[in-house]
């Protein structure tokens, strides 16, 4: 294998893609970069100015005119919009309801892979997302496609939400996830799947630290 300067790591909601890829890139020195963040920094946005989230070129309009900034501050990143910071919002229920239509727009989508690989070219990064290896970075060394059980998916995310303080019933949680999922897997552009080349890891049974030395373990491998 090519030196290794790009990881691209994608999977469907509660795979593990977040946890796992930054400590990858703290394990390798590599910068990180979750494309989520950004999906879902511009439906916030949406969601404030009250755009319809069936509109597409207004949608489509609004991506294209906001300044989306990201900045790592020792492993935790913090999104502005136009200057505003957003980070504690973009978790909120009503962004995880409407951000899975907000992406399925192609003209977001355009708008934000343009900046996602911008980012990419200024130096070696785990980027981590639903379209990373098969659009995103096409080119990179590295693909990982991460997944486990709906069960174990909905059990994290679960505890991910009580531990934030919007706890959802367990059932609600599975229904959401599985919902997200469909819509992410089943839009026209740039739908979620392995990249045919995607390195498949099931993370049911592995801690995140495993899973992260088992990844940066496979950028020193000869093939
Ligand atoms: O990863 P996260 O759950 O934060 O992503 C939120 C949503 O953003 C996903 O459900 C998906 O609709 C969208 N997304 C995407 N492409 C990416 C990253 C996220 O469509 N590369």
């Amino acid at each position: 294998m090519a030196e290794v300067s790009t990881i691209a790591i994608d999977g469907p909601v509660a795979s593990g893609k977040t946890a796992v890829g930054q400590l990858v890139a703290k394990l390798l020195g590599f910068r990180f970069l979750d494309t989520g963040i950004m999906y879902r920094a511009v439906t916030f946005g949406v969601i404030q100015r009250q755009i319809s989230l069936y509109d597409d070129v207004a949608l489509t309009n609004f991506s294209n005119s906001i300044d989306i900034r990201i900045c790592d501050s020792g492993g935790n990143a913090h999104v502005s919009v136009d200057g505003l910071d957003v980070t504690g919002s973009l978790r909120l229920p009503a962004v995880e309801r409407s951000v899975s239509l907000v992406s399925k727009i192609p003209g977001v989508r355009a708008t934000l892979v343009t900046q996602q690989r911008a980012i990419a070219a200024q130096g070696p990064i785990v980027m981590v997302g639903r379209d990373i290896g098969t659009v995103v970075l096409h080119d990179a060394q590295l693909k990982i496609y991460l997944n486990a059980s709906i069960v174990t998916r909905a059990r994290r995310r679960f505890l991910e939400l009580q531990g934030r303080g919007t706890p959802l019933e367990y059932n609600q949680v599975v229904k959401e996830l599985q919902r997200r999922d469909k819509i992410d897997s089943e839009r026209f552009d740039s739908p979620l799947h392995p990249d045919k080349n995607a390195l498949h890891i099931d993370t049911g049974n592995l801690s995140v630290e495993e899973l992260a030395m088992h990844i940066r373990n496979l950028t020193t491998c000869q093939r």
